[in-house]
């Protein structure tokens, strides 16, 4: 997650997870089938506005991915030094060297052995102002073989929603397969929200192992899950660690 003064959106409490649970249930929205669109031998890049985004977004795609002996990267946008502003706990620039440490070990407990990052460093909370300079690192970088997940471009963040119009501008360009995931969507909206393209969602039924690495990865981003100081609370709140636990991953097609 990035900046504290978070939008509109995404203040105030989330929609509980049980509800999005039983009304998703009853969605039977379209399953993704991880052969038809996922070859073992694709390389699959997950461009991320902040560390613990490629978890949040799609953990158990990445776990399923490294275990059928897939090459995952990920592209790091930002190193997410803006999450504890307004604390005293700790400086942008430590920030920054312990948020990418936690990544690599959630990496590391999705199974990928020496995580592939590419280091983007654009300022958290401001990759708008930036917009070109991923652009021209993600045109550059990647291959049409490629199939490509960031966060979905109306995700209510501004970091999150600029990124994913980028990744799904440079995919249409070089002709990638483009996922979009919804990470702080499920926090704002409500089941049957008209703001929201149901039609195109689908999902991602995880494995247990690939579901319990998830959860696991999750919980190496500890400056996100700890209270921030004596006044401020955690980052990440109890509703999104839940959602982190659900056994299917959804995704914009
Ligand atoms: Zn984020």
């Amino acid at each position: 997650m990035g900046a504290l003064d978070l939008p509109g959106l995404i203040q105030g409490e989330a929609t509980n997870s049980l509800v999005w649970r039983h009304w998703l249930d009853g969605l039977r929205c379209h399953e993704l089938s991880l052969q038809d669109w996922l070859p073992a031998h694709a390389r699959l890049v997950i461009v991320a506005p902040h560390p613990d985004d490629e978890v949040l977004a799609c953990g158990g795609l990445i776990a399923t991915h490294v275990a059928q002996g897939g090459q995952v990267l990920i592209v790091a946008v930002t190193d997410g030094e803006a999450s504890h502003d307004g604390t005293p706990s700790i400086t942008r620039d430590d920030l920054a060297w312990l948020r990418r440490n936690e990544r690599r070990q959630g990496l590391r407990l999705l199974g990928l052995r020496q995580p592939a990052v590419l280091s983007c460093a654009l300022e958290d909370g401001r990759v708008q102002r930036h917009e070109q300079v991923l652009l021209g690192r993600l045109m550059s970088l990647l291959k049409p073989t490629d199939v490509v997940v960031s966060t979905w471009e109306n995700d209510g963040h501004p970091d999150h929603d600029t990124t994913g119009q980028v990744a799904r501008t440079a995919c249409t360009a070089r002709g990638c397969v483009y996922l979009a995931a919804p990470v702080w969507m499920w926090h704002w909206a409500t089941p049957g929200d008209a703001r929201i393209p149901w039609g195109r969602l689908s999902g991602l039924p995880l494995a247990a192992e690939d579901g319990l690495r998830k959860q696991a990865a999750l919980s190496a981003h500890r400056s996100q899950l700890c209270p921030r100081s004596v006044d401020l609370g955690t980052v990440l709140d109890p509703a999104i660690v839940e959602r982190a636990a659900w056994r299917t991953e959804y995704y914009f097609v």
